[in-house]
C-alpha cells in the first residue's frame, strides 16, 4: 500500500507508471479471486460490501427471500426495492431454519417461478453479531431448485472459514477488506462474468464496464495482501483463537454463572462471541470495558453512534432483558492472552458493580414500598 501511495500510476493508463498501477490491481484480484475460490474475471472492486449488495439488489427482482439476521446493507436496499420480500425463519441458535425455507420455497413456488433467476435468495455466510455458521449450500441448493439465483453475504465469513463459491452455490458473493484485516472502504461483489446487472455508477469503462471510477489501488493492494495473508494463515490462526475464545467464554461464565453465549451449540466463526450479562445494560458494559481499554460493540454496534435494538437476537427470539445486556466481542491477528486477561479483569468489575447495585435496589424498592405505606397510612 506504501508503495502504491509513493506512484502517480492510474491503471487505466497506458504508460509505464500506469502499466505498473494495472499490475498491482491484477494481482489483487487474483488473490482475492482464491480467497473465495472464483476466477479472478468474477472479482469486482467496490468501495466495500454495502456497494456490491447494491449493485446486485438494485436489480429488478420479482421476490426476494431473505432473513432477518441479515446485514442492514442487505436488508435496506430490500425494503426500498419493489420486489416482494419473503422472510425466512430462524432458530433460536441464531441458525435459518431450513425445513422451515424448505416449506416455504414450495408454498411461494407459483410466486417465485417467472423467468429463471427473476427472484433471490439472500443469505449470509456467518452472522456479525453471533458468528452462527449460517447453512448456505443446503439453502442455496433449494433455491435453485426453485430457479432462484443466490446472493451471499461471506463478509464475516471470509478467511475465517472455508468459502468456495461453486461448493457454496452462489451467483453472487460480497467481500470486505477491512473484515480480514485489509484497509477500510474497500471490497468486492464476486459475480459471474457473463451475469448483466444494471452498473449502480456510470462513467468510466473500469473494471470491465461493471463499476465506473478510477480504482483504488492503494486499498485494493491492501485488500489483495490481507486475502492472501488470511489464506496462508487461516486454518492456524482460526485454531488459536478458537481457543482464546473458549477460555474467555468458559471464564466470563463462571464469574457470572447467569451469562449467556448467544448461540452456543450453533457451528460458530472462531472469532467471535455473543454475551449477554443479564441485569447488565450492554451500552454500560460497553463504556466500562472501553475504560478499561477493551473495544467490544453492543449487539448490532452502531451505524451512527447510536446503539439501536438489535434486530438479529430479535429475530432469535432472546428475552428483551437478555439482547438488551448483549455484547459482542471480536478477535482477530493480533488478539492475545494477555487481551482475553484484561477482557475478563474489565468483565469482573462489571459483574461486580452489577452486585453491588442489587443490595442498592432492594435498599430503594425498601424505601419506597415503606413511603408508600406511610402515605396510605
Ligand atoms: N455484511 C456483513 C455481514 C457485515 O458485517 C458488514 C459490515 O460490518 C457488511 C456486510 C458491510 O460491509 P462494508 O462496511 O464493507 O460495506
Amino acid at each position: 500500500m506504501l508503495a502504491c501511495m509513493d506512484r502517480a500510476g492510474n491503471p487505466s493508463s497506458v504508460h509505464a507508471e500506469g502499466r505498473a498501477a494495472r499490475g498491482v490491481v491484477e494481482a489483487a484480484r487474483r488473490q482475492v479471486a482464491s480467497l473465495c475460490g472464483a476466477p479472478p474475471g468474477d472479482i469486482i472492486f467496490t468501495s466495500g460490501a454495502t456497494e456490491a449488495a447494491a449493485m446486485v439488489l438494485r436489480a429488478p427482482w420479482r421476490c426476494i427471500v431473505l432473513s432477518r439476521i441479515e446485514h442492514p446493507c442487505v436488508v435496506e436496499p430490500v425494503v426500498a426495492s419493489n420486489a416482494r420480500p419473503i422472510e425466512l425463519a430462524v432458530g433460536e441458535d441464531g441458525r435459518i431454519d431450513v425445513d422451515h425455507a424448505q416449506r416455504l420455497l414450495t408454498r411461494h413456488a407459483r410466486d417465485l417461478a417467472g423467468e429463471r433467476g427473476s427472484s433471490l435468495l439472500v443469505v449470509q455466510a456467518a452472522n456479525n453479531e453471533t458468528g452462527v455458521v449460517q447453512p448456505v449450500a443446503e439453502l442455496a441448493a433449494m433455491a435453485r431448485e426453485h430457479g432462484l439465483s443466490v446472493l451471499v453475504d461471506a463478509v464475516q465469513a471470509a478467511g475465517r472459514i472455508g468459502l468456495d463459491r461453486d461448493a457454496l452455490g452462489a451467483d453472487f458473493m460480497l467481500l470486505s477488506s477491512h473484515k480480514i484485516g485489509g484497509p477500510k472502504g474497500v471490497g468486492a461483489l464476486v459475480a459471474r462474468e457473463g451475469q448483466v446487472l444494471p452498473p449502480l455508477l456510470l462513467g468510466g469503462g473500469q473494471e470491465r464496464r461493471r463499476r465506473a471510477g478510477t480504482e483504488n489501488v492503494e486499498g485494493i493492494a491492501g485488500f489483495g495482501a490481507a486475502a492472501q495473508a488470511a489464506l496462508e494463515t487461516r486454518d492456524v490462526e482460526m485454531e488459536r483463537v478458537g481457543a482464546l475464545r473458549d477460555e474467555l467464554e468458559r471464564r466470563a461464565q463462571e464469574m457470572a454463572p447467569g451469562t449467556v453465549v448467544v448461540g452456543y451449540g450453533a457451528p460458530r466463526l472462531a472469532n467471535t462471541t455473543c454475551l449477554a450479562l443479564p441485569g447488565a445494560k450492554a451500552e454500560t458494559l460497553v463504556i466500562k470495558l472501553d475504560l478499561a481499554g477493551v473495544a467490544v460493540s453492543a449487539g448490532a454496534a452502531c451505524s451512527s453512534g447510536k446503539v439501536g435494538q438489535s434486530s438479529v437476537l430479535a429475530a432469535m427470539g432472546l428475552e428483551p432483558e437478555v439482547a438488551g445486556a448483549a455484547i459482542r466481542v471480536s478477535m482477530g491477528h493480533g488478539t492475545t492472552h494477555m487481551d482475553v486477561e484484561s477482557f475478563l479483569a474489565a468483565w469482573r468489575g462489571a459483574v461486580d458493580a452489577r452486585l453491588a447495585r442489587a443490595p442498592r435496589r432492594r435498599e430503594a424498592a425498601g424505601a419506597i414500598t415503606a413511603t408508600i405505606e406511610t402515605t396510605i397510612r
